[in-house]
């Protein structure tokens, strides 16, 4: 055989090596256009998410401009002290059969679940992505792994492409980890609920490059051994490998500030390990993009909190203004609040990551927390009606941040033991993260909290109350459910609540329940104080029930859409078993499509959740 070469002189080889150039040729050539196939399947369903993210706002925006006018509103508060329940048709409708079938995919996606041990909870969509994912990384790496002699499977063929491919998702499982990252603005997905993903990809992408690395491990020579870049990618394996055991979820909620070090040597071993040897390959172009979304995502962190928290860096007298104030609320909660950092905004049910120098262990350890108070323009004065403006007193934390904090076993146990010192404390504030759900279009919103999860729905519930006030909500009815261990608890958001009562107007239909769960004279052996003060001054308020035993999910949110028409949303904030036992309660037959098609409420279940760590 002839094979022309540049320099334009015939060489002629022999059968077998043009059949091994052949062979080479094509593994290579899949090597490196595999992994953009793969890309484009990633690409695409994120944009698909992005598209429907951005559609379903528009249709967000477009359908507050058509709210129902204030003056219905206030007919359907007067509807609802006469007694009068909403009607709704009973008939089947086909107009509703799209909202019907948003409602099934809503349940078969996001609401049933596969629960794995006692704490660890995927929905379908979850399960469904980790399939998808496993399914297309390992898929590409095994088609057309048939050598040109008809060999099948031929290692040649699969042990690189496993180290390319897994090497082109890297830039893809760094983004899913930072805080501050472009997929989160354009899906509207939190950070924290991207970090599920996060993990999963890192996973994946771990197993797939073991399969390389083992191929690899098993066939090469003594020579390729003692190559540096064999050597800085098995440096680099080792990293990953230490990285996923310590991320494993049991050592993660144990040892969180471990987990957190090692992570960050790791990572840093595994990406400078790792682009040694993918440059080697020509494959640099993957790995160093990850070093820049990391620097940029900490750059923005040290820009917000030296931004945020100038006054402190400029040593200016002004900086103890900042200073925090932190009051032991009970043995389980510290009650932390600052004023509002200039420049720093934020909206209901963002979280801040707060940095303590006094009372953390480590200088760069910090702690999310959501913001329990709700953000306002200093001056602002909220209006009652469009024919009669009056000032409504403000509500507590309105310009301050209050974070509502469970004492645990670390760095919240030493802000308790600071608590008890009296003294005002020094802290950094990092944020707003986290995207909140827009519940302006629901008619009805129900708020669902068990103990420390209030700092969310209590923030949620002042919104909502604020912004029917100012026309900016439709809601109608606002039912908040509270599930605390001790009447004592009630102390937490008392006062806060009890404003947020006061200033609701009239057309909204507020609702309180406060499940206390533990059973007369508690159920952990500790005293506990009981604070009838709180008590009182909240039971005051005939929308306020305070009930005991546990809340029963399925009769409560069946009752609130059997009289609700229109959108009803539920935010779910608190421990597993609550978020669960929603789930369970708004599944079929309470949130059914053929409910919907019938004038069923659209209903729609956000969870947020603590504990994504
Ligand atoms: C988005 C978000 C919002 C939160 N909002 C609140 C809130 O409003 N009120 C509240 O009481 N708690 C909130 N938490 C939980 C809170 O961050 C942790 O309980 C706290 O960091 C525990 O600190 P510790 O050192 O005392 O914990 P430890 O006793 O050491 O561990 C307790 C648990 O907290 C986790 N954890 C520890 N440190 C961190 C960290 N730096 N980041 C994330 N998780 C960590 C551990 O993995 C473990 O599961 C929130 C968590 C997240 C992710």
């Amino acid at each position: 055989m002839t094979v022309p070469t540049p320099g334009a002189m015939a060489v002629t080889t022999s059968p077998q090596a043009s059949a091994a150039a052949l062979d080479k040729a094509l593994r290579s050539q899949r090597s490196e256009v595999y992994p953009h196939q793969v890309w484009y399947l990633v690409g695409s369903f994120i944009a698909l998410v992005a598209l429907f993210h951005w559609v379903s706002w528009v249709a967000t925006q477009l359908s507050k401009k058509s709210r129902l006018p204030r003056g219905r509103a206030t007919a359907h508060a007067q509807d609802v002290e006469a007694g009068a329940q909403p009607t709704k048709p009973t008939q089947f409708s086909v107009r509703r059969l799209p909202l019907a079938l948003v409602n099934l995919y809503r349940v078969v996606a996001f609401r049933c679940t596969l629960q794995i041990g006692s704490s660890y909870t995927l929905n379908l969509a979850e399960v469904f992505l980790t399939c998808a994912y496993i399914v297309a990384l390992f898929t590409w790496n095994f088609i057309n792994t048939t050598d040109v002699y008809g060999g099948k499977l031929d290692i040649s063929y699969w042990a690189n492409r496993a180290g390319s491919i897994a090497t082109s998702q890297f830039p893809l499982v760094t983004v899913l980890g930072t805080k501050n990252n472009v997929l989160s603005y354009i899906t509207g997905i939190s950070y924290d609920k991207l970090n599920y993903i996060h993990r999963m990809t890192a996973r994946v992408t771990f197993v797939l490059l073991w399969v390389h690395a083992g191929a690899k491990l098993s066939t090469a020579t003594s020579a390729e051994f003692g190559e540096w870049w064999a050597r800085a990618g098995l440096a680099g394996m080792i990293a990953f490998s230490v990285l996923i055991l310590v991320s494993l979820r049991p050592i993660r909620a144990r040892a969180y500030e471990l987990f957190f070090f090692t992570h960050f040597m790791m990572v840093l071993i595994f990406l400078i390990g790792g682009w040694y040897h993918a440059n080697q390959f020509q494959m640099g172009y993957y790995m160093w993009p990850c070093f820049v979304i990391w620097a940029l995502d900490r750059v923005i962190r040290v820009a917000r909190v030296l931004i945020f928290n100038h006054l402190y860096f400029l040593f200016s007298p002004k900086s103890s203004s900042l200073d925090a104030s932190i009051e032991l609320l009970s043995p389980e909660c510290v009650r932390l609040r600052m004023e509002r950092p200039s420049h720093f905004r934020w909206r209901a049910g963002q979280t801040a990551y707060l940095i303590m120098p006094g009372v953390s262990s480590t200088p760069f350890e910090a702690h999310p927390f959501t913001i329990a108070s709700i953000c306002d323009a200093p001056g602002k004065t909220p209006i009652v009606s469009d024919s009669e403006k009056q000032v409504v007193k403000h509500t507590e934390g309105w310009n301050e941040l209050v974070f509502l904090i469970n004492v645990r076993g670390g760095f919240t146990k030493r802000l308790a033991e600071a608590a008890n010192l009296d003294q005002k404390a020094k802290v950094l504030v990092d944020g707003p993260y986290g995207f909140t759900p827009d519940l302006d279009n629901d008619d009805t919103v129900v708020l669902v909290s068990g103990g420390s999860g209030v700092s969310f729905t209590l923030a949620t519930f002042s919104d909502t109350v604020n912004r029917v006030r100012d026309g900016r909500s439709k809601c109608r009815r606002v039912v908040f459910i509270w599930s605390i261990r001790d009447p004592s608890q009630m102390e937490w958001i008392s006062t806060a609540l009890g404003d947020a009562l006061e200033a609701a107007p009239p057309e909204l239909d507020v609702s309180v329940m406060v499940h206390i769960t533990s059973r007369p004279g508690g159920t952990s052996g500790r005293p506990r104080s009981v604070s009838p003060m709180s008590m009182i001054s909240m039971i005051e308020f005939p929308s306020v029930q305070v009930v005991g035993g546990r809340p029963d999910f399925q009769v409560l949110l069946k009752e609130e859409a059997e009289t609700t028409s229109g959108r009803m949303s539920v935010t779910v904030c608190g421990s597993q078993a609550i978020a669960r036992a929603c789930r369970a309660a708004l599944k079929f037959p309470t949130s059914s499509p053929a409910s919907v098609t019938k004038g069923g409420p659209d209903v729609v279940l956000h969870v947020e959740s603590f504990g994504y760590a």
